[in-house]
């Protein structure tokens, strides 16, 4: 095996255990339904894969730890630039609060200005390797956007669905790339119905969230740039705003892949998922102490990236926070939008909505006794101010 190439050993379900291949399309797992991730061969990893190693590397996007990312063939490693978003950290935000340490990782410099990018750069890519022309996917907007760009890049072709208060900006964004886009009546658990028969009927390879295995891998790379940029200490606490949670669960694989290669100690951040209070199922099934979230009916919030109902990963995004003794806490509206003008005006940075909910969850959390002022915090800011046109 040559020192460019991965050591994917196959894809295992997070659920049942069950062992399924590598070389072929796979999406969930065909015995018990839930999340398949692709597993590594760690310990022959761990003969070339140092710090020393790794911060000596000249590839600065989601391909720089390739040895534990899926793809093997570098000709079908894509990239448009995503991944290695600074860390910034905060001069006036926290201030009030007297807040020493808080950080933001902005995910909004990356392509179609959203952390979409890596999933999407991952899943396309292993796509290709496994020979896919036509991908499906549904879509509150940006995931749609970041899948178009993709497969623009790469010559092959997508097909998106959102619904329809999906912002101009970002249908145009998705048609202008080339993409088949159609508008769907309802919410994105709506638009994942319709996509679902729509692909199986035509045979197109479906990265519906946490329904394949790969655009988790992309958004592990968030965890592993994060120890990177600490210098391999992880911060005490990362607020992260939570949909189909597969960032939140992604960086806990990457916090357990990098422990067992040395990188990090068993040390964890406490993982806290933010969720607008239109659509909590998370935080609703994290303080019942249950293992799934129960689908919420009538959800409803601006922040779109984070108004779904039913996540798939439910019982991984729970995991993820009880081990980490985190935490799960709903913002409403009104507050996301306080906190994407108030951080405009005192960081300079515009964020999305749903990135607005992490600010408005650190102050909420802070004031609740939560986050203590020693505490090293980590907010995620998921996608740019740019891509939210509409109420600003
Ligand atoms: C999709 C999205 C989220 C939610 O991400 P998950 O990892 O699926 O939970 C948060 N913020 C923005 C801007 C998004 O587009
Ligand atoms: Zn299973």
């Amino acid at each position: 095996m040559d020192n460019s190439s991965s050591y994917i050993e196959n894809l295992i379900c997070t659920n049942c255990g069950k062992e399924f291949d590598a070389n072929e399309r796979n999406g969930l797992c065909t015995s018990c339904g839930k999340v398949l991730y692709p597993k590594y061969n760690l310990e022959k990893t761990k003969e070339t894969l140092s710090k020393q190693n790794i911060q000596n590397r000249k590839v600065y996007n989601i391909w720089r730890l390739h040895e534990i990312m899926p793809v093997k063939e570098q000709k079908f490693r894509i990239t448009l630039g995503e991944g290695w978003t600074p860390i910034v950290k905060l001069n006036n935000f926290g201030k009030d609060f007297k807040l020493n340490q808080v950080y933001l990782k902005d995910e909004g410099q990356n392509p179609t200005g959203t952390f979409k990018s890596r999933g999407l750069c991952a899943a396309v890519s292993k796509g290709l390797e496994l020979g896919v022309e036509d991908f499906v996917i549904p879509s509150a907007g940006n995931a749609g956007a970041a899948l178009s760009a993709y497969t623009a890049h790469a010559g092959v072709k997508a097909h998106v669905y959102v619904p329809k208060d999906t912002p101009e900006l970002i249908q145009k964004e998705i048609k202008h790339m080339g993409a088949e886009l159609t508008l769907i009546e309802g919410l994105i658990s709506d638009a994942g119905r319709v996509a679902k028969e729509e692909g199986i009927k035509n045979n197109w390879f479906s990265v519906s969230t946490l329904k394949e295995p790969y655009r988790v891998e992309g958004k592990k790379t968030m965890g592993l740039e994060l120890a990177e940029q600490f210098n391999w200490i992880l911060p005490d606490i990362i607020i992260y705003p939570t949909g189909g949670g597969t960032g939140i669960v992604g960086m806990w694989k990457a916090f357990e892949e990098m422990e067992t290669l040395g990188l990090i100690g068993s040390e964890r951040p406490k993982m806290v998922s933010v969720q607008p209070s239109g659509c909590q199922p998370i935080v609703r099934a994290f303080k019942n102490g249950e293992k799934y979230a129960t689908p919420w009916d009538n959800a409803h919030s601006f922040a779109s990236g984070i108004r779904v109902p039913g996540a798939i990963g439910d019982y991984l995004i729970l995991n993820a926070i009880r081990e980490s003794s985190g935490t799960a806490v709903a913002v409403d509206d009104s507050e996301i939008k306080e906190s994407m003008y108030s951080f405009a005006k005192t960081e300079g940075i515009m964020v999305c909505p749903e990135a607005a909910a992490t600010v408005a969850a650190t102050v909420k959390l802070t004031n609740e006794g939560f986050i203590d002022s020693n505490d090293s915090v980590v907010l995620f800011i998921t996608g740019s101010g740019l891509t939210t046109p509409n109420d600003w």
